[in-house]
C-alpha cells in the first residue's frame, strides 16, 4: 500500500527542491534529509547536495556519498566516510551526497546504557532499551551513544558507476569489519514505521572509534558501558533531487521489506 503522508500525524514533512531551500534554520526539533531511502533503493546514487551545504543543517547524522561511495557519519559537525577498508576519511566540503539525514543535536534525554551485570549489551537489546526510553515512537529520534565496546561489526559499500544497480545488489558486495574493542561513538536515527520509504523504519546506526580512524554502518555490537543521548524531532525537511518526489508515494510494503533487508541485516540471521 502506498504511504499516505496524511496518516503521519506526529511528523510535519516539508518537501523542497534543491535551490528552493530556505536558509538553514538549525531548529533543534527539525531533521533535514536529502532524498529518500526508496530513491536510494532504486539506485539513485548521484550526489545532490554538497557536504558543506549539508553541514549547515546540523552536526550529527549519517548517509552516503556520490555513487553510494561508503557509509557517511557526521559527528560534532564533521563528516566522515567509512571506506571499503574500514578506515574513516574526512569528507571535503565540495563532495556531494545522494542521501543524508542530519540534525542539530541537542540531548533531551540521557541515560546510562542498561548493561546486564557481567554481560554486554547487543544490538537488539540496545534497540529495545532505546524503545523504552522513547516516550513517543511516532516522532523521529536522533541518537548518540558514547560507549566502551567489547566487539563491533561494521560494513561499508563500494562506489558504484552508472548504470547504477539497485541497493540490494550493492549491499551484496558489502565489506564487513570487526573493529578493535575500545571507545566508540555511535550516531543515527530511529524513524517511525509511518515514514518507511522516506527513511529506514526503526534504527539506522553508524559508528566511529574515538580516534575517528575506523568506522562504518553498525551490523552488530556488544556494549559494556556508556551513555545514550536522545533528541526528538517533529519536523522533517526533505530536499528532493529531481525525479525523486514520486518515489515517496510509490513506496510499498514490499519495498519496505527490501529496505529492511538492505539496511538492517545482521550477519548470521
Ligand atoms: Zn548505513
Amino acid at each position: 500500500m502506498p504511504i499516505d503522508l496524511g496518516l503521519i500525524a506526529a511528523i510535519h514533512v516539508d518537501r523542497a527542491r534543491h535551490g528552493d531551500l530556505a536558509t538553514p534554520s538549525r531548529r533543534a526539533d527539525e531533521v533535514f534529509q536529502v532524498s529518500t531511502i526508496a530513491a536510494l533503493l532504486e539506485g539513485r546514487y548521484d550526489g545532490d547536495l554538497s557536504i558543506g551545504e549539508l553541514l549547515g543543517y546540523g552536526d550529527l547524522g549519517l548517509g552516503t556519498l556520490d555513487g553510494l561511495d561508503g557509509e557517511m557519519l557526521i559527528v560534532d559537525g564533521v563528516a566522515w566516510q567509512g571506506t571499503m577498508d574500514g578506515s574513516l576519511r574526512r569528507i571535503g566540503a565540495e563532495e556531494r551526497t545522494p542521501f543524508a539525514v542530519i540534525v542539530p543535536f541537542v540531548a533531551e534525554r540521557e541515560a546510562p546504557l542498561p548493561v546486564p551485570a557481567n554481560e554486554a549489551l547487543a544490538l537488539d537489546p540496545l534497540q529495545r532499551a532505546i524503545d523504552r526510553l522513547i516516550p513517543d515512537p511516532t516522532r523521529i529520534w536522533a541518537i548518540r551513544i558514547e560507549a566502551e565496546v567489547r566487539s563491533i561489526t561494521v560494513r561499508s559499500v563500494p562506489r558504484q558507476v552508472p548504470p547504477y544497480p539497485p541497493l540490494v545488489a550493492v549491499t551484496a558486495q558489502e565489506a564487513l569489519f570487526a573493529l578493535p574493542a575500545g571507545r566508540m561513538t555511535i550516531v543515527g536515527f530511529r524513524f517511525p514505521d509511518a515514514l518507511g520509504g522516506i527513511g529506514v523504519p526503526g534504527y539506522h546506526l553508524h559508528a566511529a572509534d574515538a580516534a575517528r580512524a575506523q568506522g562504518g554502518h553498525v551490523l552488530a555490537v556488544e556494549l559494556v558501558a556508556g551513555t545514550i543521548a536522545l533528541d526528538p524531532a517533529d519536523t522533517l525537511h526533505l530536499e528532493l533531487p529531481a525525479g525523486v518526489g514520486d518515489a515517496i508515494a510509490a513506496a510499498t510494503a514490499e519495498e519496505q521489506a527490501r529496505i529492511a533487508a538492505a539496511e538492517v541485516r545482521i550477519p548470521g540471521r
